[in-house]
């Protein structure tokens, strides 16, 4: 067991400090718990559920003929530091992009139209390895079931710096304090950003929580923001936005919650 002050760890700095379970080897873990990564897209209320996370034993990085190896428990940024320095392709998005590669693969995270499954061989799971083929990716979405341990991904020679510049520009516009990311999923041919400030979201602020006045989608801790009054907002967007779009925006982050389960509307 592993203490985590989930207002300290995670990114959003809400949630409770509660003890969490590590997991030092590969084995399915009860249903009733919640799997952390890095935490930098969750919400965690006051009570969540058991909560568990991977111990070190999964952080590392190798390579080999099939390709490159991480482990699930590495963070976003040793990886791309590692391409970087051996000079391998297809690492560029990872630059800002924070999290373990367990969360980022099961939520296939990206940017744009590029995502991290584009590289991916295949993924290991408590199930066994599957190839990529086996696996559906979506926007921001896997059907991978079950914990990941580590991801081969492919090994492509020449990092490429251009590549790079264009995903650091593009988060140029991200708000530098506490947040968890894209608070809501971009509906089809639409941007959730968008819909917001136009329902007039952008700089609400309830508490300590707001939506950025520099990127609408952006739901943002100003300091000492609570769980409740997260909520309190998420639910005023969604609501403003159906009454003002008829979309019924979807979640893009995780609440954590034994109570309140991701379908909150
Ligand atoms: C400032 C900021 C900018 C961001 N920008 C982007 C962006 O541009 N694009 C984007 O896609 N996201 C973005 N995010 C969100 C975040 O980076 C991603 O969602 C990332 O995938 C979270 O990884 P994590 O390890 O922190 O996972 P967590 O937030 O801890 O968990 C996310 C989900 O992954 C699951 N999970 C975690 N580890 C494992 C594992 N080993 N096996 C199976 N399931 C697992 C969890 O159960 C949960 O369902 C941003 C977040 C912040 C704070």
């Amino acid at each position: 067991m592993k203490e985590i002050d989930f207002s300290k760890f995670s990114s959003i700095k809400i949630g409770p400090k509660v003890k969490v379970a590590e997991i030092d080897e590969i084995c399915e873990i009860p249903k009733e718990f919640f799997l952390i990564g890095g935490a930098n897209n969750l919400l965690v209320a006051p009570n969540p559920p058991p909560l568990a996370l991977l111990s070190k034993r999964f952080d590392y990085i190798f390579e080999d003929e099939k390709g490159v190896h991480a482990g699930a428990a590495v963070k976003s940024g040793k990886l791309l530091s590692y391409a970087k320095k051996h000079d391998l392709k297809g690492f560029e998005l990872l630059q800002k992009l924070p999290g373990t590669i367990g969360g980022i693969v099961k939520m296939n995270a990206g940017l744009k139209e590029f995502c991290i499954s584009d590289n991916i061989i295949s993924v290991l799971t408590n199930n066994g390895w599957k190839r990529k083929e086996e696996i559906d990716f979506g926007y921001r979405t896997s059907s991978i079931k079950g914990v990941i341990f580590e991801t081969l991904f492919a090994k492509k020679e020449g990092f490429d710096t251009a590549l790079f510049e264009i995903f650091k520009n593009l988060r140029s516009n991200q708000p530098n304090i506490p947040s968890a990311g894209s608070c809501f999923k971009n509906p089809s041919g639409d941007f959730a950003g968008r819909l917001l400030e136009q329902a007039g979201l952008k700089g609400m602020r309830i508490g300590n929580m707001a939506f950025s006045d520099i990127h609408a989608n952006f739901l943002v801790n100003l300091g000492g923001g609570t769980y409740e009054e997260a909520i309190t907002l998420i639910t005023a967007a969604h609501k403003a936005v159906f009454e003002k779009f008829g979309i019924k925006l979807e979640l893009e982050i995780k609440i954590v919650s034994k109570t309140r389960s991701a379908d909150l509307f």
